[in-house]
Order: structure tokens, then C-alpha cells, then sequence
């Protein structure tokens, strides 16, 4: 535990699972560890500004093959202990011995970060690159799940994907090794971003249909430039849809009408979730408020207002 910081930490921090439990929608926002002086207090300003509007939980990533690690851990403990938010540490497999790993987990629990998202992570540089398990370490997400589950009392998220992952050969073996590491001990999961309701309903009904009940946590990153479009196979799995796309392109040359357009489509798309019972809404942030904190507080009219970053 960090020593000389004034600690904020409550003696037991709420699970995720104990606040999807009370029946409340979740709502939470995700942050990556910065590289730069600038970028940590671009990271800091979002915080504060997105802290003020009480969400469910925040998480950090993790970066590929665990080129993140002091940083996330630094930024989650802080976050325990100077902010009145509840941390989720990302946290993958890769390059990373079970000793390493059992140790990483030691680490948040010191910082006391009782929340993990358990994801298998990609291989670093060429996510699509062949996945190397290290020689003494683990080999899917559903064995992370059970690292972490074994090490004490956390709280485990793992990841979704309303496309099927890359990797998977069918939506069918996709679905099966989804609900294993949910059966391994998930507590919820967090969706790959989408741009269609849809597709989200889709994937809980597949989930569903096996028998499995954990909830999935739709994530939604807002529209805020075209560019988000034409990356949106890389981003999500999947080409933006058709019908969407043809409404950012009526105004793709005004870029303040795209980013309003974003924000009343994010919002149109969280709200058809939320009414069609999803259990909240995961935002991605980019380290900025601004976009993400307008649809939430169109989703929350009454929700004190928040300076844009
Ligand atoms: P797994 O669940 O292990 O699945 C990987 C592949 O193996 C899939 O095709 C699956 O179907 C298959 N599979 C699973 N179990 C078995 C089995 N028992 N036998 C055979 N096949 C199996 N990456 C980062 O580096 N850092 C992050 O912070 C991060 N955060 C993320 C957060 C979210 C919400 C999401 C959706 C993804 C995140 N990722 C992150 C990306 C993620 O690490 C990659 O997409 C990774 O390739 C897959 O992770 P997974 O946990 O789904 O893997």
C-alpha cells in the first residue's frame, strides 16, 4: 500500500458484482494509462470531471503484453485511495509467468483494488500476430479467471464480443468458451465496443440460450469523428452500419455536426439498451469526458453537469 497519500479508501470498497446485484444500472468509464507528462493530466481532468458525476465504477487498461503494468497498478491505486470512485485493474496473460501473474494480483490487492477484469490480452505490436503463451504461463482468459478466484476475494470481469472474437472460427465455439470462463467464475462481462443494439441482443441471446445468466455490460464509445467510422472494423469487429453511416456522411464535412450527431446517436443507442434491460452502460473515454459525459447526462437529465476535456 502506498505510504503518505491521504487514503479515501472505505474499509471494504463495494464489489462490482455487489452493485450489479442491488438491482441499480451500472454505469462506468474506461481510462488508459498515459505516456506522457500531458497525457497523465489530460487523464487526471477526466477523472475529476467524470467523478463528479458518481459513476458505478471506472477501469483502466492494461497495456499489450503487460507494457503497462507499474503504470496501471499506479493509477488504480490512486484512484482507491485519493478519489471516492471504485477502481477495475485490467489485467492480461501475456508475457506473464502464473509466479508474475499471482504476484500482479498480490499487488492490486495491496492497493486494494478488489476488482479485475481478467482479459487473455493480445500479443504486443500485431494484436492479430500468433498468440505465444509464456513457457510457465496460462493460456486463455478462463484460466486467469480461476488464478484470480483462487488468489482471494475479487471481483472478476471478463470480456464479450457481439462479433465473435478474431481468433474464434464460429459464433458457436465463440459462445462455448465464453460461458465456460463465465462458469469458471466471472462475476459479469464488459461487450467489445458496437455501434447496433442489435448486435448486443444478439449475443445475450446466444449466451442466454446456453443456459448462462452473468451480466453483460454493454461498451459504447461515441462517435466524435469520421474517422471513428472508417476504423470501425478494427475497432469493433465489425463494419459500421450501413444506415448509421449514411447519417454521419449527410454531414461529414462540418465536424461539430459529426460530433452532435455522435452524441444524439450514442445516446439513441444506450437508451435502446438500457430499455431492452441491459445491465448499464460501459463507456470509453480516451482519457477525455466530454463525449462520454454528454450521453450520460442525457441519460441522466437530472445528473449535476460536467466540464468538458
Ligand atoms: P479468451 O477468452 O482467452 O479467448 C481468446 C480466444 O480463445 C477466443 O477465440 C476464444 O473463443 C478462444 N478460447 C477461449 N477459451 C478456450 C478454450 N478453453 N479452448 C479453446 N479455445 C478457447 N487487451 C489488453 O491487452 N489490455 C486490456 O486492458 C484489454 N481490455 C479489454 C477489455 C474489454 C472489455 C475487451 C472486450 C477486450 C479487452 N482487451 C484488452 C482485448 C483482449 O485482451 C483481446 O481481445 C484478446 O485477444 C481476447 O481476450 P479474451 O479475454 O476474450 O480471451
Amino acid at each position: 500500500m502506498a505510504l503518505g497519500r491521504p487514503s479515501m479508501l472505505p474499509d471494504r470498497v463495494p464489489t462490482v458484482r455487489e452493485l450489479l446485484a442491488s438491482g441499480e444500472r451500472s454505469f462506468s468509464f474506461e481510462f488508459f494509462p498515459p505516456k506522457t507528462d500531458e497525457g497523465e493530466r489530460q487523464l487526471w481532468r477526466a477523472i475529476r470531471e467524470l467523478e463528479a458525476l458518481r459513476p458505478t465504477f471506472v477501469s483502466v487498461t492494461y497495456g499489450a503484453g503487460g507494457s503497462t503494468r507499474d503504470r496501471t497498478v499506479d493509477i488504480v491505486e490512486r484512484l482507491a485511495h485519493e478519489t471516492t470512485l471504485t477502481p477495475v485493474a485490467h489485467f492480461t496473460a501475456v508475457n506473464h509467468s502464473v509466479r508474475e501473474l499471482r504476484h500482479l494480483v498480490g499487488r492490486f490487492a495491496d492497493a486494494g483494488v478488489r476488482n479485475i477484469l481478467a482479459v487473455r490480452g493480445d500479443p504486443p505490436g500485431d494484436p492479430g500476430a500468433e498468440w505465444v503463451r509464456h513457457p510457465e504461463g496460462v493460456l486463455y482468459a478462463e484460466d486467469l479467471v480461476k488464478l484470480i478466484r483462487q488468489a482471494g476475494d475479487f471481483c472478476v470481469g471478463v470480456a464479450a464480443f457481439p462479433y465473435k472474437h478474431p481468433r474464434s472460427p464460429s459464433i458457436e465455439s465463440d459462445t462455448s468458451y465464453f460461458v465456460r470462463k463465465c462458469r469458471a467464475g466471472a462475476d459479469y462481462a464488459i461487450t467489445q465496443m458496437f455501434f447496433q443494439a442489435d448486435d448486443y441482443l444478439r449475443l445475450r441471446d446466444r449466451v442466454a440460450a446456453e443456459g448462462c445468466e452473468t451480466p453483460i455490460i454493454p461498451c459504447i464509445m461515441p462517435v466524435t469523428q469520421m474517422s471513428t467510422i472508417a476504423r470501425s472494423e478494427q475497432l469493433s469487429g465489425a463494419p459500421f452500419p450501413a444506415e448509421v453511416a449514411a447519417r454521419f456522411e449527410a454531414v461529414a464535412d462540418d465536424p461539430a455536426a459529426v460530433r452532435a450527431l455522435g452524441i444524439e446517436h450514442g445516446t439513441e443507442l444506450c437508451q435502446r439498451l438500457l430499455d431492452e434491460g441491459a445491465p448499464g452502460i460501459h463507456f470509453i473515454t480516451f482519457n477525455r469526458s466530454s463525449a462520454s459525459g454528454e450521453v450520460f447526462q442525457n441519460l441522466h437529465p437530472l445528473t449535476s453537469s460536467v466540464k468538458a476535456s
